[in-house]
């Protein structure tokens, strides 16, 4: 009798529920990429983690699957916080949150990005959203007007970090960090490693490795 060896690149190696399992395996993810064989374990169990991986390398499901893991869809609170440099990555994250949130039923991702009125977001907001994808500026710009409420998070992921540092986000993203919860897991992806990746990791991480 031959024991399959397993193949540490399934999905089906990872703490996944049977539904997202199959979700994944409808969009054409067979295999992880390096990046999410490196993370996702980790990530699931809840700790935080530093990701550092190129353009390309699927490091939206990296952080995508454990916030969704995360969730209790039963309650209308913001649980998770994926802060982004642009409004165009922040769409593009919205969309991939979607699609890997199929498998449960109901999940409200909403975008909170500049360049569009408040209005829409608020309504969104008010509604009841699990997930917020944002830039830094709009996403403190509804913290201070009280339109998001950061009480229930759960997951703060800090999305392309080196870019949001380049563009000086840095007081932005601790200011969006000092309104959530202490006792929460961080994760932080990002392309490049430059100092400053360090002085956020430090500021904001607490059990981290990679
Ligand atoms: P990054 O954020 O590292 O630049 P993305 O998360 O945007 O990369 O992923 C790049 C592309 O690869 C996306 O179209 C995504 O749907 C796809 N992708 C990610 N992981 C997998 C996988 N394990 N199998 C197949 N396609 C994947
Ligand atoms: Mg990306």
């Amino acid at each position: 009798m031959t024991i399959p060896t397993p193949d540490s690149k399934s999905f089906d190696t990872l703490a996944l529920s049977a539904a997202s399992r199959e979700n994944l395996r409808r969009l054409g993810y067979i295999e992880m990429t390096a990046i999410q064989a490196a993370s996702l374990p980790t990530a699931l169990q809840g700790r935080d983690l530093i990701a550092q991986a190129k353009t390309g390398s699927g490091k939206t499901a990296s952080f995508a699957l454990p916030l969704l893991a995360r969730l209790d869809v039963r309650r209308f609170a913001v649980q998770a916080l994926v802060l982004c440099p642009t409004r165009e990555l922040a769409e593009q994250v919205t969309t991939e949150i979607r699609r890997l949130a199929r498998a449960e039923d109901n999940v409200k991702v909403v975008t909170l990005a500049g360049g569009v009125p408040l209005r829409g977001q608020t309504t969104s907001l008010e509604h009841g959203a699990h997930v917020a994808v944002g830039t830094p500026g709009r996403v403190l710009d509804h913290l201070e007007r009280g339109h998001l409420v950061l009480d229930a998070l759960a997951t703060l992921v800090l999305d392309e970090a080196d870019r949001m540092l380049d563009m000086g986000f840095f007081d932005d993203i601790a200011q969006v960090a000092r309104q959530c919860p202490a006792v929460r897991q961080t994760l932080l992806f990002s392309a490049t490693y430059p100092e400053g990746i360090a002085r956020l990791a430090r500021q904001f991480l607490r059990d981290q490795i990679g």
